[in-house]
């Protein structure tokens, strides 16, 4: 996981300088698309605009021979030659470099011709004579030089129309150039977002996990010490924080611990020292009934030793679970294993029950397989399972009702099943009636039904005891349904 993390935090460290990069990259061509050259641009349109004048100058010269307007051409063609010179010295291309080239050759064959003209101009002055012949070459070589200025004009016009193609060709590539690199950055940002929900997401899932599964883990050691199963120490491997509490909750189950044991020490005591004395009081209240039953009894009397007798009893059974339970607890019970047919044994149990269910006109039903194995047990421990829980059907189903006994093969063992039409238990209590003392007050207040509450305690440590497990299904006012499967 930490491998993992180091990872992704390079990676979005990677992906962030890349973005660095791009957003510099973007800057630049900013920059670069602003002061894309059209400095050609510029010097052609300064030669378009001195010609001209420098032309129209020296054209006028010729004419009038005024010196001012020779200055005037000296002084343009000066400004004229600056600016071809540094014109041919930036271009790069080779169209431009054949442009160039003819405005300079055709300029330098004007300059020649004009040179020329000046030198005849000068030499002919004072002289007569033969002017008509003079004046057609005059002509010829005034047509030649007006051919050349139109030649160089449009040479000119043609380098000012590739420069401007040129120039907005490179203002095109510039901007398809800026919109590629505003598309890595858009992805490099969208890349930078995700990686850090990534990290952010990885990061508090590995902080929960971290916190909530020493905490999950303290929740069922809660849930297991409160069903009275205290088990090995907690050992979590978590933060300092999460440590100092697993120590103290580590304390707290040690010394919960001790507490259970010295309950249950001091309940196999207490259960051991009653049983003699309620022995006692049990042969001695037989006696007293058998002694009185010749001679004058009252009915109240009658009545009163009968609550006495039933008292008694209830006391010895309390008594006599309570040790057991002690037994079962501490892992000292013995057991007697048989190789035993179940059916008859539920047919015992159900024989000793009937009495009683049909004082309340309950019907008990037994449905059982063909074939079924012989299956491992205490036959007593079983015998005491099963008058539990048909016990309890009966106990807790009203008048009319029925019970039914299913006995069933599973897998190699075999699956019990006691069904009663009764009150049926509260969803929130099917977990803990198998606790010791769990009762359900407001059924058992309602039916006015006296019980100790360990009953189920006692059934669940004999079946886990022979191997096996139980369960209980119900819906409360339709009844209840408790399973348990015992192995071969
Ligand atoms: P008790 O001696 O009270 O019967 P048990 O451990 O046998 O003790 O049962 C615990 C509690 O479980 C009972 O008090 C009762 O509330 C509930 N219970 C057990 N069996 C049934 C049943 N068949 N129908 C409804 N409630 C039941």
């Amino acid at each position: 996981m930490v491998i993992a993390l180091l990872a992704i935090f390079i990676l979005s460290m990677a992906v962030s300088v890349y973005t660095l990069y791009q957003l510099h990259k973007l800057e630049d061509i900013t920059k670069s698309i602003l002061v894309i050259d059209n400095q050609v641009i510029d010097l052609e349109k300064k030669l378009w605009d001195t010609l001209p004048a420098m032309i129209s100058a020296g054209e006028k010269y010729l004419i009038t021979e005024d010196e001012e307007l020779k200055n005037t051409f000296d002084e343009d063609k000066e400004v004229f030659d600056k600016h071809l010179a540094e014109i041919n010295s930036i271009v790069d291309t080779e169209e431009a470099v054949v442009f160039l080239t003819a405005i300079t050759d055709n300029y330098k064959k004007y300059q020649r011709r004009f040179n020329e003209e000046v030198d005849a101009l000068r030499s002919s002055s004072g002289v007569s004579g033969e002017e008509t012949a003079e004046e057609q070459k005059k002509d010829k070589r005034e047509n030649t030089r007006e051919i050349l200025v139109d030649t160089i004009m449009l040479n000119l016009k043609e380098l000012r129309i590739y420069s401007q193609t040129q120039f907005l060709s490179k203002t095109f590539n510039k901007v398809g150039e800026l919109n590629v690199t505003e598309g890595r950055v858009i992805k490099a940002a969208i890349g930078i977002t995700i990686t850090s929900l990534i990290l952010i997401l990885i990061i508090s899932i590995l902080i929960t996990i971290n916190i909530t599964k020493p905490l999950a883990a303290m929740k069922k050691k809660t849930s297991e010490i409160a069903r009275g199963d205290f088990g090995d120490h907690l050992e979590l491997s978590s933060p300092p924080e999460i440590q100092e509490l697993e120590q103290a909750f580590n304390a707290m189950s040690t010394r919960l611990k001790e507490l259970d044991t010295m309950k249950t020490d001091f309940f196999s005591l207490m259960s051991h020292e009653l049983r003699t004395p309620l022995a006692s009081i049990k042969e001695a209240t037989n006696l007293l009934v058998e002694s009185l039953r010749n001679g004058e009894i009252t009915e109240r009397q009658k009545k009163l030793f009968s609550i006495m007798k039933e008292e008694n009893n209830r006391l010895i059974k309390l008594v006599n679970s309570l040790l057991d339970l002690s037994k079962m607890e501490a892992g000292m019970m013995v057991y007697a294993f048989n190789r035993s047919d179940v059916f008859s044994l539920i047919k015992r149990a159900v024989r000793e029950i009937e009495p009683l269910a049909e004082a309340k006109n309950i019907t008990i039903t037994i449905d059982a397989d063909q074939g079924l194995p012989f299956i491992r047990v205490d036959n007593e421990r079983i015998l005491q399972v099963l008058r539990n829980l048909i016990g309890n059907a009966v106990k807790f189903t009203p008048k009319d009702g029925h019970v039914k006994v299913l006995l069933k093969n599973f897998e190699q063992g075999i699956k019990v099943s006691v069904a009663d039409t009764g009150v049926g238990i509260a969803k929130e209590s099917l977990m803990t009636i198998f606790d010791k003392f769990q009762q359900e007050d407001v059924l058992t207040h309602f039916h006015k039904i006296k019980g100790t509450g360990l009953g189920l305690s006692l059934v669940k440590h004999i079946i886990k005891a022979h191997g096996g497990r139980i369960w209980a299904e119900s819906t409360l006012g339709q009844g209840s349904t408790f399973t348990f499967v015992l192995p071969a």
